[in-house]
């Protein structure tokens, strides 16, 4: 079974689209098309033909360019079953513990609300890559736009679950400030600070941030981190259950 290969398009300022691609059955995912033009020049450029389109969620920023992509290419829209309605083109409607191929490869599909109510990840578990959307960030993680604290936390524990070597490829390049917050509240974090430095480095030479690694994350992203007793005496929540310290911790970034 040949790598499954992943490319990286910057779109609109800060969002992220990413083409996967299985070069034996010469299949190709795009996740998250904001815009079509974009995705359309790097299908060209690489000489990949577009079989599916796979959405994290309905907003724009994500779905934009389905229409257009779908018109040109006949692609196969798959998106959330419980957010049909709002997904532009949808053609295969999937929830948790749904699979869908591209090529040998296997995404497997995981239900996480929060940021929006209908919000899923992909989770490529042979390639150790998850498409994460709006729902984890580098260091951060989305604005609670649809969903409870208690639904968004559900969520992040079951990315928290995943092996520490597992990519994250989420859909917006918000790191460096995710960064500024995490060490706001959570200074002497020494993971945070190794991380922070890093994204010092790879912003100062112009490349992502993105994909980073699960470990990295559970270790220094504070929203993965709202059970953890250091954290919990760093930001005044000792005793506060996870939930309540999430939604906090959620709060303040909200008016950071
Ligand atoms: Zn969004
Ligand atoms: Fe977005």
């Amino acid at each position: 079974m040949a790598r499954l290969e992943i490319h990286q398009i910057p779109v609109l300022g800060d969002n992220y689209v990413y083409l996967v691609h299985d070069s034996v059955s010469g299949e190709t995912a795009c996740v998250d098309p904001a815009v079509a033009g974009p995705v359309r020049d790097a299908l060209q450029g690489k000489g990949w033909r577009l079989s599916h389109i796979l959405n994290t969620h309905h907003h724009g920023d994500h779905t934009g360019g389905n229409m257009e992509l779908k018109q040109v290419t006949g692609c196969t829209i798959v998106g959330s079953a419980a957010d049909a309605a709002r997904i532009p083109g949808i053609d295969v409607r999937v929830a948790e513990g749904d699979t869908v191929a591209i090529g040998s490869h296997v995404a497997r599909v995981m239900d996480v609300p929060g940021h929006t109510s209908g919000h899923i990840a992909f989770w490529f578990e042979n390639s150790k890559a998850l498409f994460s959307g709006d729902t984890l960030f580098s260091l951060g993680c989305g604005r609670l736009f649809e969903g409870s604290a208690e639904q968004m936390w559900a969520s992040l524990l079951k990315f928290r679950s995943l092996a520490d070597d597992t990519r994250v490829y989420c859909a917006h390049e918000y790191t460096n400030s995710n960064a500024d917050f995490a060490l706001s509240i959570d200074p002497d974090n020494a993971a945070l600070n190794r991380r922070a430095d890093e994204i010092t480095r790879l912003r100062e030479a112009g490349q992502p941030t993105v994909p980073s690694m699960m470990g990295d994350e559970k270790a220094a992203n504070p929203f993965l981190r709202a059970d953890d007793d250091s954290l919990l005496a760093a930001t005044g929540l000792t005793g506060q259950d996870a939930v309540s310290a999430f939604a906090e911790i959620r709060h303040r970034k909200d008016i950071f």
